[in-house]
C-alpha cells in the first residue's frame, strides 16, 4: 500500500479555531497515517503526491440529520404523497441518489433520521459493500410514531408501552445503527400537534435503554417543551430540533433542564432546513408570517442553548420542503447569521461535535489513526463559510470520490 501525500495551502483539523499552513497528510490505505507541517518539499518525500494551491483541507463533513428517502418538493403535500406513492424501486434510487449527491457536496456520512421499511439499511449495505457511491449512511429505518402521529405515513406506528418495545425491537432486528422516537408531533404531519407529546416518560426511557442494551445511541424528535424533560430523562443521545417552544410563539428556556442536558453530554440537533434559510430563499415569506416570526423566538432560544454550554451539531433535515441535500452549506450559513457563530464554531458542529455525538470515534478529526474521511476546498472555509460551495476534491476511507485536478 502506497502512501499519498496530500498537500495544501492549510488544513483545519476538526478541533479549535487555527489552522495549520503548508500540512502534510500522509494517507496508508483508509487511514490517516500522519499530519505534519512541510519542512522540506513533499517532492522530496516517498509516495505520490497530490497538492492543492489556494486551497484548506479538512474533515469530511457530516449531517446528523436527513431524509434520504424524501425529495424537498416546496410543499409537505407533495413530499408525503410521493413518498406513499412510490415503488420500494422508486424510493431505493431516490435514497442512492441522495447519499451520492451529499458525498458530491462534501458530505462523507449522513444519519438518516427516518425512511420507509428497511430501504436505508439496504442503500448504505450497497454503498459499504462498494456497489453503490455515496456517502456513508447511518441508519434508523424508520421513526417510532403513533397513530396519525408525525411521520406516520413512513409505516412505523405504535401506541402503547408494548407496541414500542416490538417496534423497537423490530428495528434492532433489522439492523439500524440508532433509535429514533416522534416524542412530540411534527410541522409535516397535519395530523400531529408538534405541541403535544406523543409518549409518556416510562415509553420514552424504554426506547433510550433498549438502544443502549444494543450498544446503538438512540435520538429524539422534539417540537416543543412538554416532551423535553422525560426525553431529558430517558437520556437520548441526541435531541433533534430541541423547541423549548410553550407557546405558538413564546419559548422558554429552562437553565436547570439546560444543566442536566449538559451533566449527561447529551447532544442537540439544531435545524438549519428551509425556513430557517429565509435569508437566502425569498420563497419562505411567501408561506405566510406565522412560521417566519416564530423564527426570531427559536433562534433566540437556540443562542441560550449555545451560551448555556450544551452541546449542539448543526443539521439540515434534508429531504423536507426547499431543503434539497447538496445544499447542507446554505444552511450553515444561516446558522452563521441567525445565531451568531463563527465559522469555525459552524465547521466543530459538522466535523468533531458531530462524530461525538453519534458516537462515530474514527472520523471528524483529521489526525493519525483515524479514518480518511477529508475534502479539499478552495480558499479559507474558517474565515468565510462559501468556501465550503467550492470543493476540489472529497475523500472517504481513502478513496477519492470527487476529485477535481490541481490546476
Ligand atoms: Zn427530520
Amino acid at each position: 500500500m502506497n502512501p499519498l501525500l496530500i498537500t495544501a495551502d492549510r488544513l483545519w483539523d476538526g478541533t479549535g479555531n487555527a489552522t495549520r499552513v503548508r500540512p502534510v497528510l500522509q494517507v496508508v490505505g483508509d487511514r490517516i497515517d500522519s499530519v505534519e507541517t512541510a519542512l522540506l518539499s513533499p517532492k522530496t518525500c516517498s509516495g505520490e503526491v497530490v497538492d492543492f494551491p489556494g486551497c484548506t483541507i479538512l474533515p469530511g463533513m457530516i449531517d446528523t440529520h436527513v431524509h434520504l428517502v424524501m425529495s424537498a418538493q416546496p410543499t409537505n403535500e407533495a413530499i408525503i404523497d410521493q413518498v406513499t406513492r412510490e415503488s420500494d424501486a422508486e424510493r431505493m434510487a431516490r435514497i442512492a441518489g441522495n447519499a451520492e449527491a451529499a458525498l458530491h457536496a462534501g458530505l462523507t456520512t449522513v444519519r438518516d433520521c427516518g425512511g420507509t421499511k428497511n430501504h436505508v439499511q439496504q442503500v448504505r449495505d450497497r454503498i459499504r459493500r462498494g456497489e453503490l457511491v455515496g456517502a456513508d449512511i447511518v441508519a434508523c429505518g424508520s421513526p417510532i410514531t403513533t397513530t396519525l402521529g408525525h411521520c406516520h405515513w413512513l409505516g412505523l406506528v405504535a401506541d402503547t408501552y408494548d407496541e414500542v418495545e416490538a417496534a423497537a425491537s423490530k428495528m434492532l432486528a433489522e439492523d439500524v445503527d440508532f433509535l429514533k422516537v416522534m416524542a412530540t408531533g411534527g410541522n409535516m404531519t397535519a395530523t400531529s400537534d408538534p405541541m403535544k407529546a406523543q409518549y409518556d416518560a416510562r415509553t420514552l426511557h424504554r426506547i433510550a435503554q433498549m438502544g443502549r442494551d444494543a450498544s446503538k445511541h438512540s435520538a429524539a424528535h422534539v417540537l416543543s417543551r412538554v416532551a423535553l424533560p422525560a426525553v431529558v430523562a430517558a437520556n437520548f443521545r441526541t435531541i433533534e430540533h430541541c423547541d423549548w417552544r410553550v407557546e405558538e410563539f413564546r419559548y422558554e428556556f429552562d437553565p436547570e433542564l439546560a444543566k442536566k442536558i449538559i451533566d449527561q453530554n447529551q447532544f442537540v440537533g439544531l435545524t438549519m432546513s428551509g425556513l430557517a434559510r429565509r435569508a437566502f430563499l425569498p420563497e419562505v415569506n411567501t408561506l405566510g408570517i406565522g412560521p417566519v416570526k416564530r423564527l426570531d423566538a427559536r433562534f433566540a432560544c437556540e443562542r441560550q442553548m449555545i451560551d448555556a454550554g450544551i452541546r449542539y451539531t448543526i443539521h439540515s433535515d434534508a429531504g423536507v420542503r426547499l431543503c434539497p441535500i447538496e445544499r447542507f452549506v446554505l444552511g450553515l450559513r444561516a446558522a452563521e447569521r441567525e445565531l451568531k457563530l463563527t465559522p469555525t464554531e459552524i465547521l466543530r458542529a459538522v466535523t468533531a461535535t458531530a462524530a461525538e455525538a453519534i458516537e462515530l470515534p474514527d472520523r471528524g478529526v483529521l489526525s493519525a489513526g483515524k479514518r480518511a474521511d477529508l475534502i479539499v476546498v478552495e480558499g479559507d472555509p474558517t474565515r468565510d463559510l462559501t468556501c465550503l460551495e467550492k470543493i476540489r476534491a472529497v475523500m472517504k476511507a481513502g478513496v477519492w470520490y470527487h476529485f477535481e485536478k490541481p490546476s
